[in-house]
């Protein structure tokens, strides 16, 4: 018997696209289809604050099912599991916008920030004015005096819910963002993981988990959280995870201690596979777990609402409620994913948005662009590549890429989500599309267009990543008229600072700057050499940089929570950096 999951999909590289057309006729009206993949309420207010929600798809029916009456006015859908592109992002914008500015309202995950952060900076470009607040609900992600870095999951569902509704009658930007930070800080949820789900692309699993074992605070793309436990009964697990929301509460100097007397909203959420059977059953142990402690339910919802294909695993979401948070709870709203009919706006106008607390640090974006500064050029490049030569380089760099699609999700699958190779993949054939057509007229803007293809088309960390790499590459060696090594050294060393200042890794974190710095210190070596020595000596040092992520522990990405298990293993975005020097010089050496 197959142990792969049957999955009814027509091209696994569509599936995002084909999700969102679906959508669009589920909404049946109320919601239409914004530039490439945006999801846009129709009758937005004239002079309302809009509120954008957005991230990867295969979570559905979040984020984009949360677009609604009440709830948010539209969505940026990135693709599986993969941050929305900035141009999504600022169409999103452009669509919501109503003149009063638009908060940004998403799970902190680093390709998320980086995209959205570019979306923003977009929109500003066009007056647009836009404040970003980060969800950080996962309280196994990082300590309580790390909140800024912890993982956002199905605590979105209860804050996009409030948020929302605040949204309705805020009457500045700045008050909303007030309720989203608050309400943010009220939020807590921890999940656990039994075993994963498949990425439609690949049919492979997003991690591996001994069937006798459970994922304690497993992020929903299957992050590792604070360990496993042994597999166990509904009643025995609650109390255990609920317990980390608890002392979480407790632990956090920002915010009182969870106690008797106070009101929560219950999320108790499937990730996908686990089946309502199990959640009511999760969700009458938590409700004897509250009522003995004197913490009173104001609200519960249940069921699979953020989900990771087809995951097996629950999570709680448990929201400390006030009396403004809970009329905005109150509220009736209505959407693909959540729908609440009963309650009422009661006597809420904009003056309670007024008394909201802001006692937590905004979260507001402020990315800077990168200022590089071509560094001198070596004399003496004895080989050089014409305009022609390096977009026919370039082309054999996304040839080579889209060839290793599977070493690189493999690389992925072992320290992230398995989704670098599909992703790194969806850019090359942009770059194909982009460069071939026509005949390349000048070296950097070749250089500058499979960045901008490789942005717009990829969305995840390593969309803004990967694409800032030839974007401030190229950037830095406009006006040039050959490629060789001196603009080599040039494109690598403001491509690595570019990445850098972009993603605010550095050296040591594991990730591709590990691969892409000795290359770039390398390229200052040899850049009075030939190209063809001077790309072979890069190549060498990006394998080396590669091979060294080996004995790194991941601090930045996905892979961060790994702690010491992510030893022994390369970073994919690594991978794919060696690749890309590999295959350049290649092309020179030929
Ligand atoms: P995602 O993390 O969205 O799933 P990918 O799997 O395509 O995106 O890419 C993951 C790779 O991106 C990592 O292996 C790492 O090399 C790179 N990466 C992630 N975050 C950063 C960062 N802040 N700076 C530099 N590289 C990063
Ligand atoms: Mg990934």
């Amino acid at each position: 018997m197959s142990t792969v999951q049957k999955k009814l999909i027509n091209d696994p590289l569509t599936v995002a696209d084909e999700l969102v057309e679906g959508l669009v006729e589920a909404y049946n009206g109320e919601c239409r289809m914004v530039g490439t993949r945006s999801i846009v309420k129709n009758n937005i207010p004239d002079d309302k604050v809009a509120l954008l929600v957005g991230g990867g798809a295969g979570h559905e029916p979040i984020y984009h099912g949360l677009v609604g009456r009440n709830l948010a006015d539209g969505a940026a859908c990135g693709d599986i599991f993969a941050a929305p592109p900035p141009n999504i992002v600022f169409e999103a914008t452009q669509a919501v916008d109503k003149g009063k500015g638009t908060l940004f309202l998403y799970g902190n995950y680093a390709g998320d920030v980086m995209n959205f952060d570019l979306g923003a900076e977009l929109a500003e470009d066009e007056d647009i004015d836009v404040r970003t607040v980060l969800i950080t609900d996962d309280v196994c992600s990082a300590p309580p005096t790390d909140k800024g870095n912890r993982r956002g999951i199905a605590g979105l569902v209860p804050i996009v819910k409030i948020v929302g509704a605040a949204s309705q009658i805020a009457p500045s930007l700045e008050e909303l963002e007030k309720v989203a930070i608050k309400t943010n800080l009220e939020t807590r949820s921890v999940g656990v993981s039994m075993s994963p789900g498949s990425i439609p692309a690949t049919g492979e699993p997003t991690f591996i988990i001994d069937d006798d074992k459970i994922g304690l605070g497993m992020g929903i793309h299957g992050e590792p959280g604070v360990g496993e436990i042994p597999m166990t009964t509904a009643d025995e697990l609650t109390p255990k995870m609920l317990d980390l929301i608890i002392e979480d509460f407790e632990k956090d100097a920002d915010v009182e201690a969870l106690s008797a007397g106070d009101e929560i909203v219950l999320f108790v959420n499937s990730l996908g596979a686990t089946t309502m059977m199990e959640c009511l059953i999760c969700l009458r142990a938590a409700k004897k777990y509250f009522t003995e402690k004197g913490i009173k339910i104001h609200d519960v919802v249940v069921g699979p609402l953020v989900t990771c294909q087809e995951m097996t695993g629950v999570s709680f979401s448990v929201t400390r409620v006030d009396d403004v948070l809970k009329k905005f709870w109150n509220m009736p709203c209505q959407s693909i994913c959540f729908t609440k009919m009963s309650g009422h706006y009661g006597d809420l106008d904009a003056k309670h948005l007024t008394q909201s607390d802001s006692s937590a640090a905004s979260s507001a974006s402020a990315s800077t662009s990168a200022a590089a500064a071509p560094t001198a050029a070596a004399e003496g490049s004895k080989e050089v590549l014409n305009t022609a030569q390096v977009r026919d380089m370039l082309l054999a760099v996304a040839d080579k890429i889209i060839e290793s699609e599977a070493i690189l999700s493999e690389a992925d699958r072992q320290l992230g989500d398995g989704d670098h190779g599909i992703g790194m993949e969806r850019g090359m054939k942009a770059v194909k599309e982009a460069l071939q057509g026509n005949e390349p007229v000048d070296i950097a803007k070749t250089f500058m267009d499979m960045g901008a293809a490789m942005m717009s088309s990829m969305g995840g960390a390593s969309g803004a990543i990967f694409g800032t790499v030839f974007r401030a590459g190229g950037k830095a060696i406009k006006g040039c008229e050959s490629f060789g090594a001196a603009e080599a050294s040039t494109f690598f060393q403001e491509a690595c600072n570019g990445v850098k200042e972009r993603g605010g890794a550095k050296p040591g974190d594991k990730t591709m700057v590990d691969a892409l710095q000795p290359a770039a210190e390398r390229s200052v070596e040899v850049a009075g050499e030939s190209l063809q020595d001077a790309m072979c000596a890069i190549a060498a040092a990006a394998e080396g940089g590669k091979e060294a992520s080996k004995d790194m522990i991941a601090t930045m990405g996905r892979a961060k929570t790994l702690g010491e298990k992510s030893l022994g293993k390369p970073d994919a975005g690594a991978c794919s950096v060696a690749i890309i020097c590999q295959t350049m010089s290649d092309y020179v050496a030929s």
